[in-house]
């Protein structure tokens, strides 16, 4: 664990919003990986998606702490502090098949 993020203790156990990129489902877009909010269990896609409705969703929020997520890719990222971190042994189990568009 990093010494240089303040914000780990705010991780907790979320049940996600949806099965993929809440957003970009409702509008029909699409993403290209998916970021899942620790703090509320929002899912938002990533900075390469078109839409980066994970990093909306912080902007908006300020909840800092997402994990990689499609499938559990065992890390997380807090965007206050730009650092990447293990999440190994506290991963958020997926809800199902997550659709695919690309
Ligand atoms: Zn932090
Ligand atoms: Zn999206
Ligand atoms: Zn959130």
């Amino acid at each position: 664990m990093p010494d240089d993020c303040t914000h780990l203790g705010t991780i907790v156990k979320v049940t996600p919003s949806a099965k993929g990129c809440e957003e970009c489902l409702k509008i029909g877009a699409q993403w290209v990986h998916l970021r899942l909010c620790r703090t509320c269990g929002h899912v938002g896609c990533c900075d390469s998606s078109p839409n980066r409705h994970a990093t909306k969703h912080f902007r908006h929020t300020g909840h800092p702490i997402i994990e990689g997520y499609d499938p559990p890719e065992g890390w997380g990222y807090c965007y206050i502090d730009d650092v990447a971190f293990d999440l190994t042994g506290n991963t958020t189990p997926q809800l199902g098949p997550i659709p695919r568009y690309i």
